[in-house]
């Protein structure tokens, strides 16, 4: 039996993992005692990671060869990954061609390493000329992204795990950790143990596992964020609770934002987002002063946050505005406070690192900076690297079923599940001329379009890095060969593009490594800076988080402790950005709040998860779950089938009564796909899943959808 250290492939925490293998079979999973993360712990994904990754391949459920669609419609057959590579060359250079390089344009995934990442941006914006390359990262952390770089002046989580032991308040908003972030969530549990005087804020509108576990409750309504903290902010300048050294000596723009938020009385708070005045002093006290008693002695507030911030069409706003918070109050740079967002995927972190997304480029540089872009075509060795911004997730999709892009390359993602609005992704990977799936897995969704589905290794098999929320860069290592004839992602990249242009020098790479280094050297300077990294001393001393720059023996932990930010000044922002009304608020024609999330047990599409029957012991079936008020009302019982339907499409499925809905909300569990939960567009056309209904809405700066919020209708469904 051989043990290889690895890092789960699941959520953001990034825990690390000890592979068990014998041969070419993955056996068992243990966590790694020695990672910073998880300390030894997994969660129960975490805990079959060894069983999904044997059955995957007993059950066919993994692409093993390439395979070419002769026709549309037609059954896939077997080809070469010689004649796949070629075709798929001709067909993205004839796009080219004919229509430009904004013809074509690449989906990928915060699931794919970082060296994955790194040459697939190079692929799109160096050596094809477009900035058409987005990723589904776009919608689990896009909106964290701005929010930093507004106020902050860079993408960077300021704070750390271990913050939580230090912590005095916890500030839990838009965040189901309990579910999403397991292992975190157990830290958590630990560090309150630990510290019985902590105080638990949980913001949510629904009374998740999370807010189970809460001092203080807060219900909001959906989509109110904005106003809460606003209002917050105007109960703590009214009782003397900001931190006027603090904001004196290290922020700018304070007076716009106290401007904008004195119409944010208590009273008008209060009445938007559902709460009580009480509530809200309470909240607003904890958080100021880190739930201390002594006006003197200052505790500390960490806030972590999630979806619920960031997938909404205020997502930006929902950031900076929890941030100006943390400014205000000097909660920020120093152990146990400041703004944490957690992410959602493995490697959404890494994906920022190397601009994997249609507005960056390379170590947290922008494509709207000329400067920029010109350091990117130097280290790249390129004339130029385009100007004109790329389409983000949404508008990709949308530009494609208006026959604008008419080659789409799919690595690692299932869009036609999981984007919102599927009416219209489906229309776009039926209209595009050529769709190209690179894929570990059959995802019936997407690859029932492609033209062309490539066989990419997965989780146990493949090299790299991953960076998970807290900063910290961990190897992600094989340790059995690939199934049948997978290839590894870069890999199959570096060989397209070797076919694209032949005779091109810009992929000169022979292990993930190599390109790890020329990702590592474009940091050199940044707020990011890895020069002091390499893959020996992951090796030798294990995870690091950066910034590492040249010269130093570990990185750091926390940012900003000397309270200067990297903005032209030095200064954090305050960022003054009104609150906004939801996209598609409720109706009378549709009367419900419709939200989705994740279960404790299953990720994402479930392509992995969904093929083991211990993981449906948590929750067997999908089920829309409404307030026992509202089941009432509709004169529903527990397990009577009902149409969910927004003005996109409709969907059946059980109703479920639960305490955690409030009246006139709905939630339902984003995982189940086609075989599980079917529907109709309002057209007719098949859909699956809950983004039948979800809208694509978007934060007009993050560009990140609001999958978070659909107004729908529930209404029994007629029995024959
Ligand atoms: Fe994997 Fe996240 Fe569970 Fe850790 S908490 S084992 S990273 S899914």
């Amino acid at each position: 039996m051989t043990d290889t250290r690895s890092t789960c492939p699941y959520c953001g925490v990034g825990c690390g993992v000890i592979i068990e293998s014998e041969g070419t079979r993955i056996t068992g999973v243990r966590g790694d005692p020695d990672h910073p993360a998880n300390v030894g712990r997994l969660c129960s994904k975490g805990q079959t990671l060894h069983l999904t990754a044997a059955d995957s391949v007993a059950r066919q459920t993994r692409l093993l060869h390439p395979m070419q669609r002769p026709a549309r419609g037609a059954a896939p057959v077997r080809t070469s990954w010689d004649e796949a590579l070629n075709l798929a060359a001709r067909r993205f250079n004839g796009a080219i061609a004919t229509h430009g390089p904004d013809a074509v344009g690449f989906y990928i995934s915060g699931q794919l390493l970082t060296e994955d990442y790194y040459v697939f941006n190079k692929l799109a914006k160096g050596l094809i000329g477009t900035n058409n390359v987005d990723t589904n990262s776009r919608l689990c952390m896009s909106s964290a992204v701005a929010g930093y770089k507004l106020t902050l002046g860079a993408d960077a989580p300021p704070a750390c795990y271990d913050d939580l032991n230090h912590a005095d308040c916890l500030f839990i908003v838009g965040s189901n950790a309990a579910f999403a972030h397991p292992v975190l969530f157990r830290r958590l549990e630990d560090a309150r143990r630990a510290n019985p005087d902590m105080k638990v804020i949980v913001a949510d509108p629904r009374r998740t596992d999370t807010a189970g576990i809460a001092d203080l409750y807060l219900p909001l309504q959906p989509g109110t964020d904005v106003m809460l903290f606003h209002g917050l902010l105007h109960i703590m300048l009214w009782e003397g609770w900001t931190d006027a050294a603090y904001i004196e000596r290290h922020t700018s723009g304070f007076d716009a934002l106290k401007a904008l938020v004195r119409e944010c009385t208590p009273e008008r708070v209060a009445q938007v987002c559902g709460l009580t005045e009480e509530d809200l002093f309470t909240a607003a006290r904890w958080f100021a002063t880190g739930a201390s008693t002594d006006p003197q002695a200052r505790g500390a507030t960490l806030s972590l946050y999630c979806q619920g911030l960031n997938q909404s069409s205020s997502g930006t706003a929902k950031n900076a505005s929890l941030i100006n918070l943390h400014l205000a109050t000097g909660q920020i740079g120093k152990p146990g406070a400041g703004p944490f967002s957690l992410t959602g995927q493995p490697n959404a972190m890494g994906g920022r690192e190397v601009g994997g997304l249609a507005n960056l480029l390379s170590a947290h540089r922008d494509l709207a900076n000329p400067a920029h872009r010109a350091e990117v075509a130097a280290l790249w060795g390129v004339q130029s690297v385009p100007d004109k911004p790329g389409l983000t997730a949404v508008e990709l999709f949308e530009a494609a079923a208006d026959g604008a892009v008419k080659a789409l390359w799919i690595a690692c993602t299932n869009p036609a599940q999981s984007m919102p609005d599927q009416r219209t992704v489906r229309r776009a990977l039926q209209r595009a001329e050529f769709v190209v799936v690179q894929e570990a897995f059959t995802t019936p969704a997407t690859c029932d379009f492609a033209d062309l589905l490539l066989p990419a290794t997965t989780w146990g098999e493949k090299e790299g890095t991953v960076t998970n929320s807290e900063r910290r860069i961990s190897r992600v290592r094989a340790a059995v060969p690939p199934p049948g004839e997978a290839r590894h992602d870069w890999r199959i990249v570096v060989d397209f593009a070797r076919r694209l242009r032949p005779g091109n020098t810009l992929f000169p790479y022979d292990t993930p490594e190599s390109i790890w280094l020329e990702h590592r050297e474009s940091t050199r300077g940044r707020d990011l800076d890895i020069t002091g990294l390499s893959y020996a001393m992951l090796e030798q001393q294990g995870p690091q988080q950066w910034p590492l720059r040249e010269g130093l023996s570990e990185g750091k932990a926390r940012l900003y402790e000397d309270g200067v930010f990297p903005t032209a000044d030095g200064r954090a922002r305050f960022a003054a950005l009104p609150y906004k009304p939801l996209a598609e608020p409720r109706e009378s024609r549709y009367p419900f709040s419709l939200t989705t999330g994740r279960l404790r047990d299953q990720w994402h599409g479930m392509s992995r998860t969904g093929t083991l029957g211990r993981l449906f012991g948590h929750v067997a079936e999908p089920a829309v779950q409404l307030n026992a008020r509202d089941m009432e009302r509709l004169a529903l019982a527990d397990g009577d089938l009902v149409h969910v339907t927004s003005k996109r499409g409709s969907i059946v499925l059980p109703a479920q009564a639960s305490e955690q809905i409030a009246p006139a909300q709905a939630f339902i569990a984003m995982h189940w796909g086609a075989e599980y939960l079917s529907g109709l567009s309002s057209s007719g056309e098949p859909l699956a899943g809950v983004n039948a209904l979800t809208t694509s809405a978007y934060c007009p700066s993050s560009k990140q959808p609001e999958l978070k919020h659909a107004a729908v209708k529930v209404l029994k469904a007629d029995l024959p």
